[in-house]
């Protein structure tokens, strides 16, 4: 095993995390070496590509990489979901055009210009005259002119080159399908296994389909809804109540809603997501021109400063990392235009823009003092001593304008917390006392480089000690220069 070396990697200059996919791009330890070193903090493990003992190979190289460099990383683990699928053409593809009618049945025989199968059977009988089916990412429009028990006759609304397997979208239905296949039923059990430390749910639809998951993670990991289809629109509240953390899957709900649709929602999304101190992930084609080109457009550049200035925990890599050629530079950049943003002068007004009220509990309480006395006096950091890491989701819903560094002797919540918003956690053993708190507090920022002589330290934590939900201690403590020998290094 490795040695841990502290002096390799200072810690991140921004308080956003980002979230990459791995896949054929990045799966080579040396690159996924790099590309943590570039700036990612968590990974995400598609489970809609890729087979089980390559995902193995990279979580057991991520596993590897934390003790290399000495810092948790998450992985989110993300079943495909009920997505819905054609079936096969004769000569694998077949032309739609334009006004024609075309047919979706339930007979296996491949496809023409005039039917297909579509092995979904409860898509049988649900759809109603005028509804949309949206085939390929939405680039071939079709809408229903009869729904019958096993076919669906539609007219061709635009037309185009319709081939095996291409993705369905029914935007304007809700589908009584469960939000776990057995094939993720299959993946939820292997992400388990491999310590997985977040789960995304695919194609939500209602808070039952959370329920479920919920059941088959039996305590592990922490369950992220992806929001991509209008029924989860409709039912966020509900919805985010039930999940740990929420992700803006912009690529299905794109096709799903109109796109000029998916900006305010956005803003919804992240800002419910805020109010509940949730970890909500801006996805998909962030810096999409960088699949095959080394620099960004400028839209891209703005499109992930937007989600910085609003406030997401994390802003994710797709096809950038898990499939493009500069899978490097997209982390680099996205990691430069962080830094950026958080480093001018009306990006901390910006983000408090949503006023997150304290609950009336202790805990809030606390953690709206620590932001309170952060702004007033320098403070060079807040010390969060925590076991669940429910306290540290609670400050950084405060959005404090200096880093959190969270003590915990749990490695799951110091992996998991890898996803919220300023925070850097750290493994310890447990603290048994309050002087004994203190000196931690004051030996880890120095030793993580989050202070040094004379800097002013927040630590806040619950007495007794390892009591869930007991926050009610925070102290003002000063570093003083001989600390780091005092105790030991
Ligand atoms: C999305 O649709 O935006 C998304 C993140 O889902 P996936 O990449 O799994 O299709």
């Amino acid at each position: 095993m490795a040695k841990p070396d502290h002096s390799k990697l200072e810690p991140r200059a921004r308080k956003v995390k980002i979230l990459a996919t791995v896949g054929p791009a990045s799966r080579d330890p040396e690159m996924l070496r790099r590309l943590f070193r570039a700036g990612v903090d968590a990974f995400r493990v598609n489970m809609s590509h890729g087979a089980h003992e390559d995902h193995a190979a990279a979580i057991a190289c991520i596993r590897e990489m934390e003790k290399e460099f000495a810092r948790p990383i998450a992985i989110l683990a993300d079943l495909q979901g009920p997505k819905l699928r054609v079936g096969a053409f004769r000569g694998g593809k077949a032309v739609l055009r334009h006004s024609s009618h075309f047919t979706f049945d339930a007979n296996p025989e491949p496809g023409d210009e005039s039917r297909v199968c579509l092995p979904h059977p409860e898509l049988f009988g649900i759809l109603d005259k005028g509804q949309r089916l949206l085939v390929d990412d939405g680039k071939i429009r079709l809408r229903v002119i009869r729904a019958g028990p096993d076919e669906i006759l539609c007219s061709v609304e635009v037309g185009g080159v319709i081939s095996d397997r291409k993705g369905v979208n029914v935007p304007d239905a809700e589908i009584p399908i469960p939000a776990l296949t057995d094939k993720d039923r299959r993946d939820l059990a292997f992400a388990i296994a491999h310590g997985a430390d977040w789960i995304g749910l695919s194609f939500v639809q209602r808070p039952e389909d959370l329920a479920e998951a919920r059941r088959l993670m039996g305590g592990h990991g922490a369950l992220c809804a992806k929001i991509e289809k209008p029924g989860a629109v409709n039912r966020l509240p509900e919805i985010l109540e039930l999940a740990d953390g929420v992700m803006v899957a912009r690529g299905d709900l794109g096709v799903e809603l109109n796109p000029e649709e998916v900006p305010p929602l956005q803003k919804r999304i992240v800002n419910a997501a805020r109010m509940l101190g949730k970890p909500v992930i801006v996805a998909t084609q962030m810096l999409e021109s960088m699949i095959s080109a080394p620099t960004p457009t400028r839209a891209e550049v703005s499109d992930v400063a937007n989600a910085v200035y609003d406030g997401a925990d994390a802003v994710m890599l797709s096809a950038e990392t898990a499939a493009g050629e500069w899978p490097e530079e997209a982390v680099t950049i996205m990691d430069r235009i962080a830094r950026q943003v958080e480093r001018d002068e009306g990006y901390r007004a910006r983000v408090r823009l949503l006023d997150t009220p304290p609950d009336p509990t202790t805990a809030d309480a606390l953690s709206h003092a620590c932001m309170t006395i952060a702004d007033t006096v320098p403070i060079s950091a807040i010390t969060v001593f925590t076991g669940s890491g429910s306290t540290a989701r609670r400050v950084a819903r405060e959005r404090p304008g200096v880093p959190m560094l969270v003590l915990t002797p749990s490695v799951r919540t110091a992996r998991r917390v890898a996803l919220l918003w300023g925070a850097h956690a750290v493994t310890t053993r447990d603290i048994g006392s309050f002087e004994e708190m203190i000196a931690k507090g004051k030996r880890m920022a120095l030793r993580h480089g989050f202070g040094q002589a004379g800097s002013k330290l927040i630590a806040l934590a619950g007495v007794p000690f390892g009591t869930p939900g007991s926050t009610n201690l925070l102290h003002v403590v000063t570093l003083s220069g001989d600390e780091l020998e005092k105790h030991g290094g």
